[in-house]
């Protein structure tokens, strides 16, 4: 992937440009826009490599925004869905093969007594919400600043609130992520501060609050983790206080490893939700959790629908990247990425440029400008985020293709020749952004 030439991308441009007349945006959603030096377009993808219309190899770090922890077009997977294909596509009833995807989610999650298949991360948290809600008879939800539960009304709330619109740190006012969104749907949710045990356990002990949902580490923003206890003590209070606590695992679920977040800490949620790695790229979702509040969507009066949930493709995909999940998969992704975090740091350290690399070896992030590890979202809101988006523009233009906003994902076929080659990239970046006073 190295070029002494910056790469260009003139063709992906131009079709933008073009698709743009039938496409909004040419893109087709809106975390797709806005994109330095253009969103791209692509031909084909492999392993760790993406193809784009201009002819450029590009290393990938996006992963589909964090699916493809296989990395891309992986041969079990393939072969799976298709011969899925040629026993159907959809069946509106049950088949087999969702089945023993629903046994490995259960099986591999330890907290999924029961679980019901989704279509999309932003559902399957809709669901959590409900059931939370259902369950204890209560309205309130709270949410953390930062965190992202999806794009709909009630929960598109303070994700990326500018900081001089977001309220005191420990009180933050709910900040509407989207034009359109109906003003009362934030009734019924509060925003905290993440990673303040004190603040939770107060609002909590009034005994009103329904649910509380988290990233259990963050992800989506960047990677921020836990203070040592907090998820312990979060459990805690919401055990006390009867509030059902409520993990987003749609990016850390089959990624932080086969266990997700709740394994890697050791603290069970009452419910969780997955995405993203569950079918290295096919639309799979779910909700998991205690098999009395699953069991509500059955006699609970609570409904869950969705047309596409457990389509039989996309339960094949699942079925074939829950397999793929063996322990030396983790152990190499471990490997690789704890080499680019490292490697990573080194450049920044030689090159005397401040930067937070942290994370996790399958996720991490990259801050410039901050003393020490974020903490929650408004520390990292303080890093230069204009800096950082010269250095993946640069990283592009040598052909190592990183998310501008939040994390970089890693894929099992990311190996030491890739990293070795995306180090040089990173070093080459650091070099040109000094060489400009960017960095
Ligand atoms: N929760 C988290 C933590 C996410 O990162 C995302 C997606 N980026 C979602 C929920 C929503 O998932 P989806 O895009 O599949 O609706």
């Amino acid at each position: 992937a190295q070029s002494s030439k910056p790469l260009t991308f003139e063709r992906s441009a131009e079709e933008i440009r073009r698709n743009a007349q039938w496409i909004a945006g040419g893109v087709n959603s809106n975390f797709r826009l806005n994109i330095s030096p253009t969103p791209l377009v692509f031909e084909k993808a492999e392993g760790p490599y993406l193809f784009d219309v201009d002819g450029n190899k590009l290393i990938d770090y996006y992963l589909g925004m964090g699916p493809m922890i296989l990395g891309h077009n992986p041969k079990a997977l393939t072969d799976a869905v298709t011969e899925q294909m040629q026993h159907g596509i959809l069946f509106g009833g049950q088949s087999k093969v969702e089945v023993e995807a629903a046994r490995l989610v259960c099986e591999m999650v330890p907290s999924a007594e029961r679980m019901r298949f989704a279509s999309s991360g932003s559902e399957a948290d809709q669901a959590a919400l409900r059931l939370a809600r259902a369950a204890t008879g209560r309205q309130v939800i709270i949410k953390f600043e930062g965190h992202y539960h999806g794009w709909f009304d009630n929960v598109l709330w303070s994700t990326a609130p500018p900081l001089d619109a977001a309220g005191p740190a420990d009180k933050p006012v709910p900040f509407a992520g989207s034009k359109g969104q109906l003003p009362q749907s934030v009734e019924g949710l509060e925003v905290l501060p993440w990673n303040d045990l004190a603040l939770l356990q107060q609002r909590l002990a009034k005994g009103d609050v329904a649910g509380v949902i988290m990233e259990a580490t963050m992800c989506n923003a960047g990677a921020i983790h836990p203070a040592p206890g907090y998820l312990e003590g979060v459990r805690e209070a919401c055990t006390k206080a009867g509030t059902i606590l409520i993990f987003d695992e749609v990016i850390t679920g089959f990624r932080l490893g086969a266990g997700g977040a709740q394994a890697h800490f050791g603290v069970k949620p009452d419910l969780s939700t997955f995405g993203k790695a569950i079918a290295n790229g096919f639309p799979v979702a779910a909700i998991a959790g205690r098999a009395d509040l699953l069991d509500m969507f059955v006699s609970g009066g609570v409904v869950h629908g969705g047309t596409y949930n457990s389509q039989p493709l996309s339960m094949a995909a699942t079925v074939a990247t829950l397999k793929s999940l063996t322990p030396e998969l983790y152990a190499t992704i471990g490997r690789n990425g704890t080499r680019l975090m490292e490697g990573m740091r080194a450049v920044f350290d030689k090159a005397g440029v401040k930067a937070v690399v942290t994370g996790y070896p399958q996720i991490f992030h990259v801050a410039f400008g901050l003393d020490a590890p974020a903490r929650d979202y408004r520390d990292l809101a303080r890093s230069d985020k204009k800096a950082y988006v010269a250095f993946t523009t640069a990283l592009l233009q040598r052909g190592v293709r990183a998310l501008e906003r939040g994390a970089w994902f890693l894929s099992v076929t990311h190996d030491e020749a890739v990293i070795d080659a995306t180090l040089a990239a990173v070093d080459g970046a650091v070099g040109e952004l000094k060489g400009r006073g960017i960095l």
